[in-house]
């Protein structure tokens, strides 16, 4: 029985359809809830600091020695450490609009943001480039991006990577990489040889579906790893998240089937929205970009009020996770309904506009 005074994961009302955060829409696969129970008896002690079994895992996983992997409390604590090391001095490069947590990490950290936009919704990588000097420290890429869905392909990183200096640090984010479908190869970690200067961040939160854990790692040279390393709060990482990633792992068939039909989902929606009139950058993540100017926040609105919750970036566009066909059928319900007011009526809240 649900109880009304205590708030269900990530605070909300347990009747709302959340599309709101890129979560999985899939329920922890029983593996992954029997191994978070079982390391649920040792919470009293303190878990493994250098993650060993996990960092083992994904170097033989990725066919990397394990001094290039680093795993932190979600990939979100590597960026942190990321921009920690590149110090309040000079600027990071990054696109906009792109991950909403790239200009409030600099931010706390006192590090000026140059945020370059986007060019069609994607990244603009030759006016990036061109706005790097001799004293950048740091560009994060984010591939996908987020909140728009669009995907660089790796011969244009190549090019970008051509022309950044080595002292320059460049952060591929790759928090969505499983919900690649294009064929680009095998994504940045296939680049990191030639480029030293390259690091890449993968998350268990999104395609794994351990959000609620916090999990994450990065990828790259041993000595920015080791440098990483150091900057990370003692036990960042805890017990039962570590276990649960190693478990994860071993499933990976199970759950990259899961990824197959949120792709297939995403198709659905996408197509569905387009056939109402919203434009829809094709997306290689697990939400579409809806970009409605000034109707981002009106639009949102009426979604919140049928109980759907989107992720509005208010006077620019809104990022609708694809979640379970049921869920996203609803929110194609709305979304009828906002483009087709004289349609028929197809919510049953009876929301008005
Ligand atoms: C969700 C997301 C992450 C993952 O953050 P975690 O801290 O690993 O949960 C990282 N980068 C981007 C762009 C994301 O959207």
């Amino acid at each position: 029985m649900v109880d009304a005074a205590r708030p269900t994961a990530g605070g909300r009302h347990a009747a709302t359809r959340v599309l709101s955060r890129n979560e999985s829409s899939h329920s922890p696969s029983p593996d992954i809830v029997a191994t978070v129970a079982a390391s649920g008896r040792e919470v009293n002690r303190y878990p493994d600091p250098a993650c060993t079994g996990l960092t083992l895992a994904l170097a033989r996983r990725h066919g990397v020695e394990p001094d290039r992997v680093a795993v932190g409390a979600g990939s979100c604590a590597l960026l942190q450490a990321l921009f920690q090391l590149a110090g309040p001095g000079a600027p990071v490069v990054h696109a906009w609009r792109s991950f909403e947590y790239y200009p409030i990490l600099a931010g706390q950290m006192g590090i000026c943001s140059e945020r370059v936009p986007l060019a069609d919704d994607a990244h603009d990588l030759t006016a990036m480039a061109d706005r790097i000097t001799a004293t950048t420290r740091l560009v994060v890429i984010c591939n996908p991006n987020n909140p728009t869905g669009t995907l660089i392909g790796l011969d244009r990183l190549r090019a970008f990577l051509d022309r950044t200096p080595p002292t320059c640090l460049v952060a591929l984010d790759e928090a969505y990489f499983e919900y690649v479908d294009e064929p680009v190869g095998t994504g940045g970690l296939g680049l990191c040889d030639t480029y030293p200067n390259l690091v890449v961040l993968r998350t268990f939160s999104k395609a794994y579906g351990l959000a609620g854990l916090r999990i994450g790692y990065l990828i790259g040279a041993p000595r920015i790893v080791a440098s990483l390393r150091e900057l990370s709060l003692p036990y960042a990482v805890s017990g039962p998240a570590q276990h649960a990633a190693v478990a994860a792992l071993g499933i990976e068939e199970v759950l990259l089937a899961r990824v197959r039909e949120t792709i297939a989902e995403r198709t659905r929606v996408r197509a569905a929205l387009m056939a109402d009139g919203f434009a829809v950058p094709a997306s290689q993540a697990n939400f579409v970009w809806l970009g409605l100017g000034e109707d981002a926040g009106p639009f949102g609105r009426w979604c919140a009020r049928t109980g759907i919750e989107l992720r509005a970036f208010d006077g620019d566009g809104i990022r609708v996770s694809i979640g379970s066909p049921s869920d996203n059928d609803a929110l194609l319900a709305a979304a009828h309904q906002w483009r087709v007011p004289d349609a028929p009526e197809l919510l049953t809240t009876g929301a008005v506009r």
